[in-house]
């Protein structure tokens, strides 16, 4: 596992106090990276109250404008969520969540995301992970403040790091990269395009079909040569279909 290879995204936390507190829990903990996409109401003197000693924390978080400036450079990505959802994700609970994300620290970037106090994350920031992650509560509340689910899910990861054996590293058992979040975003553009293209994706009335795909490659992980085969094949793709449509290409179906 390598901390400095984990990052805490908040996604447009209304509170101030909140960020301090997830400052605080994070160095508690040993995890020193911060990002926080558009905070309602930051920089603020009550997060570094709330924060204390952990003002340097506060002091090194990224502040970016959208989610996906935060995680492109990831490999793995982390949702964190107290609903249940329409459309079944992998869903983990936090101690076998860390395990998997202990692993992929080892040598990816890897972010575990936090959603807004009064509504968490929405179902498209949902989908861009490739885990979800839930802290079992009960039935009746299962909502918890933004800065202690932050220290549930941290102190999960202290419990590994102190560990003397470390959970198997899923890359280094690979032969090639991960796919990054950026490339896999390009790759789901590009898919919807060829799945157009085929008329196999009726744009008005797309259904959940990207939601289901984009739930099969997340779930399988693509590394970066099968990412391209494949984008390979959508090219070639596209390409017949362009020589069906041009009488005079003497394509396919001439
Ligand atoms: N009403 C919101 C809860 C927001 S709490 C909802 O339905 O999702 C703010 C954030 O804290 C959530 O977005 C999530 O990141 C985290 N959180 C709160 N309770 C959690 C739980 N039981 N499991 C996992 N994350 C939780």
């Amino acid at each position: 596992m390598n901390p400095d290879n984990i990052r805490i995204v908040l996604v447009n936390t209304s509170h101030p106090g909140n960020i301090g507190g997830v400052a605080r829990a994070m160095k508690n903990m040993g995890l020193e990276r911060l990002v926080l996409v558009a905070p309602k109401d930051y920089p603020s003197e009550q997060a570094n109250w709330r924060a204390v000693s952990a003002i340097d924390v506060l002091e090194s978080a990224v502040v970016v404008p959208t989610l996906d400036e935060a995680i492109q450079d990831c490999q793995f990505v982390v949702g964190t969520s107290a609903r249940e959802r329409r459309i079944p994700w992998p869903l983990l609970d936090a101690r076998s969540c860390a395990e998997r994300i202990a692993s992929a620290s080892s040598s990816e970037q890897v972010a575990v995301l936090f959603g807004r106090e009064d509504r968490g994350l929405t179902n498209d920031e949902l989908k861009v992970c490739n885990l979800h992650l839930n802290i079992p509560t009960a039935e009746a509340y299962s909502s918890l403040n933004l800065a202690m689910a932050v220290q549930i899910v941290a102190y999960e990861l202290k419990m590994l790091s102190s560990a003397t054996d470390s959970p198997t590293d899923e890359q280094e058992q690979w032969d090639t990269p991960f796919a990054s979040m950026e490339n896999m975003e390009r790759f789901y553009v590009h898919l919807e395009e060829a799945l157009t293209d085929i008329e196999f994706l009726d744009p008005a009335a797309p259904r959940q079909l990207m939601y289901r795909l984009r739930r099969l490659y997340s779930r399988v992980r693509l590394d970066e040569m099968e990412l391209n085969i494949l984008r390979g094949i959508l090219t070639e793709t596209q390409k017949w279909v362009q020589r069906g449509q041009d009488p005079e290409s003497g394509g396919p179906y001439t």
